[in-house]
């Protein structure tokens, strides 16, 4: 979608440390990092948050935690945390689905 950074990221217009790539999943280190490892895991298709989720286009959803699951083994993450921020107050700043991959360090419970 035009005027999407994760968009333009996935086109290749702005560039990102990728570390997996297939035809519906791209994942990439996030630029300010709140863990060791911290991977976004988005969706090529634009669907703007978990809210915007349906039975039409939740295969993507799938596939992304296919892909976490797989980049857990190769990168040996270990014990990880995967949070996606659903609207602004949840923190959500980007709106293009994303899933952060957070791992290498211990994870408080609740998140602040
Ligand atoms: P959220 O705040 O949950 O929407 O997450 C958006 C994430 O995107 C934040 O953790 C940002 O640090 C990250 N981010 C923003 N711009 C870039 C970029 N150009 N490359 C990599 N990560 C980015």
């Amino acid at each position: 979608m035009s005027g999407c950074l994760f968009c333009s990221i996935i086109a290749g217009d702005i560039p990102s440390e990728k570390v997996y790539e297939d035809d519906a999943v791209y994942a990439f280190r996030d630029i300010s990092p709140q863990a060791p490892v911290h991977i976004l895991v988005i969706p090529k298709e634009h669907i703007e948050s978990a809210a915007r989720v349906t039975k039409d286009n939740s295969a993507c959803v799938a596939r992304c935690f296919e892909a976490i699951a797989l980049l857990g083994e190769k990168l040996g993450l270990g014990d990880y945390r995967v949070v996606s921020n659903c609207g602004a107050r949840a923190g959500q700043s980007v709106f293009h689905l994303h899933f952060h991959v957070l791992a290498g360090r211990d994870m408080a419970w609740p998140p602040g």
